[in-house]
């Protein structure tokens, strides 16, 4: 089936959604975006995502040409026409098209575009038997050059991690930041649990603010766990009895082993698979 995707007010089909080869989302990154997931035809944490998507593009100075109510429609638009119950769905917005110079002052007709599609989730295994993870050597951009907050549509650093842990045989790596803190992964956010406690690095530490780490925080807390943004270094993770990773996609996913060493007992330990369940309990309700 061809998919319809949304840009700027129009539902195209797949074949005919393009923009502009002077878009300088293309020529520069310069743009941001969010991801998000619908359950049940209903997207999950809607007004977190939107919010995020506001504050990244007025971070860059760049103004999206559309309401918030109108954006969350064309994404409730995208999603029944492409008859989506159950899927993910890429918010993009773009500075526009421009001149071959880096100047924003000359771009216009900033692109909103919204592609849904059915999810490519990990396999059962990973969440079963956990992830092998390992750090890789790219870190994460400097937040002087570029707060982490941001999700802009450079990625660059984190596709240069991914490739990284590719070569090493992972799906998911680790990138501490420049003070060699660990930060988080290429597409999600790391917790551990050392003692009975959840840990996860804090904002400063140049994290992507996720939505899910920021609920799995909140469940952890409502079940009684003790949680405590803290700076982490790998020995930490190495010591941890457990780690997971979080993020819209892979929601709740166990970490069994780290730079070849083994973490707790090797399994997803007790804490994970509760908090996991309490997630998936929440995202499906
Ligand atoms: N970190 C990075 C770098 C991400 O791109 C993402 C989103 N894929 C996350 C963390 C997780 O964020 P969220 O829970 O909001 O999806």
């Amino acid at each position: 089936m061809t998919r319809k995707i949304y840009i700027n007010g129009t539902l195209l089909d797949q074949q005919d959604a393009k923009i502009s080869v002077l878009d300088h989302g293309l020529l520069y990154g310069d743009g941001v975006f969010e991801g998000l997931r619908s359950y049940g035809g209903k997207i999950f944490q809607l007004e977190e995502h939107i919010e995020r998507l506001w504050q990244s593009a007025e971070a860059i100075e760049l103004e999206i040409p559309m309401s918030r109510e109108a954006v969350c429609q064309a994404m409730a638009d995208t999603l029944r026409v492409n008859d989506i119950q159950d899927g993910y769905i890429r918010l993009i917005v773009t500075r526009g098209a421009g001149t071959l110079g880096l100047d924003a002052d000359k771009t216009s007709n900033s692109q909103v575009i919204v592609i849904a599609d059915s999810i490519e989730l990990y396999p059962d295994e990973f969440y079963e038997k956990g992830l092998e993870i390992v750090t890789v050597s790219v870190m994460r951009n400097h937040p002087e050059a570029l707060d982490a907050r941001v999700k802009s549509l450079n990625y660059l650093n984190n596709v240069l991690a991914k490739i990284e842990g590719s070569k090493a045989g992972c799906v998911e790596a680790l990138m501490l930041n420049h003070k060699g803190e660990v930060a988080e992964c290429t597409g999600d956010n790391i917790f551990l649990v050392r003692q009975g406690e959840l840990l996860t690095p804090p904002v400063e530490a140049s994290i992507l603010v996720g939505i899910t780490r920021n609920i799995v925080m909140r469940l952890a807390r409502d079940a009684g766990v003790q949680v405590r943004e803290t700076s982490l270094t790998k020995e930490d993770v190495y010591a941890a009895d457990e780690c997971f990773l979080t993020g819209t996609a892979a929601e709740v996913v166990p970490v069994v082993t780290v730079d070849g060493r083994t973490i707790g007992e090797g399994r997803p330990g007790p804490v994970t698979r509760k908090l996991s369940e309490a997630f998936h309990k929440l995202a499906r309700s």
